[in-house]
């Protein structure tokens, strides 16, 4: 690979840059992450765009660490919320439109030469989409090394930590402090609330959806929680959210900096190029 050290990219978001640029800049960058988010209800306190906005800002630090070799491709908006829609305003794509959005999105960054790609989800709800897009992706791309992750779960160890409440998870305390560290314009501090964050607040159903690891009972959250969050978001802090996003960024850069000196995808046993 052509050394990056005098490469100056003007820009890792694609969409900023001219085709000329690009035409250059493949050799020095061969990851590109494909940044997913969604535009879901967040509780009392928190905008719609919140795993949008996680997801962007994630990447672009992703990106800066990494500079000049990952370029970070358009974030889509909207992702698969079904399990929001009892509130007003969640938009939400089918996991079928999804997956297939994320499968071309790919394809396309392929046909332009990049051959390691990073598919990171700021929201929970698209996990089951991107499994099947990158499924999909590396049987029908045979040279491609594709990667996915979400946020919070790359710092799991972190969150278990920092978190107060029993059950957490959707606009809990550990999402709201990532959202006031990443854009404070997401949050309404003052609106902050304690949503559902134990097991007696659940509804029946619930409560049985979480009664046994290995079973999967999905439920609306509106069945989960009359404000729409778990946890306690009014014990959500910037500081937290510093360490998780700062947390997460680290390992992501790891995984990608290690992705960047791995030897092509092997071909099939006797094939002797994908
Ligand atoms: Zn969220």
């Amino acid at each position: 690979m052509a050394s990056p050290d005098h490469f100056v990219l003007r820009s890792h978001r694609l969409a900023d840059l001219t085709w000329p640029e690009i035409a250059g800049l493949r050799q020095y960058a061969p990851v590109a992450i494909v940044p997913l988010g969604a535009c879901e209800q967040h509780g009392p306190a928190m905008a719609q765009r919140t795993d949008t906005t996680r997801a962007e800002v994630v990447a672009d630090l992703v990106a800066e660490r990494l500079n000049p070799r990952v370029v970070v491709a358009p974030v889509i908006p909207v992702g698969v919320s079904e399990h929001h829609m009892a509130f007003p305003g969640t938009l939400t794509l089918s996991p079928v439109t999804l997956q297939q959005m994320v499968y071309e999105l790919v394809t396309s960054l392929h046909r332009h030469g990049w051959r390691k790609v990073f598919v990171l989800t700021g929201h929970g709800g698209n996990n089951a989409a991107v499994e099947v897009a990158v499924s999909r992706l590396r049987g029908d791309l045979p040279a491609l090394h594709i990667a996915w992750s979400g946020i919070t779960p790359v710092v799991s160890d972190v969150a278990s930590e920092l978190a107060l409440s029993e059950i957490r998870g959707h606009s809990c305390e550990i999402e709201t402090s990532q959202a006031i560290f990443v854009d404070p314009e997401l949050v309404l501090e003052e609106r902050l609330a304690r949503g559902s964050s134990t097991v007696d607040d659940l509804d029946p159903a619930g409560r049985l959806s979480r009664s046994q690891p290995g079973i999967h009972f999905p439920q609306g959250y509106d069945a989960l929680s009359a404000t729409g969050n778990l946890g306690d978001a009014r014990a959500a802090g910037k500081e937290a959210g510093a360490r998780l996003i700062t947390t997460a960024v680290e390992r992501i850069a790891g995984f990608l900096r290690e992705l960047l000196d791995l030897p092509d995808r092997k071909p099939a046993i006797g094939v002797e190029k994908p």
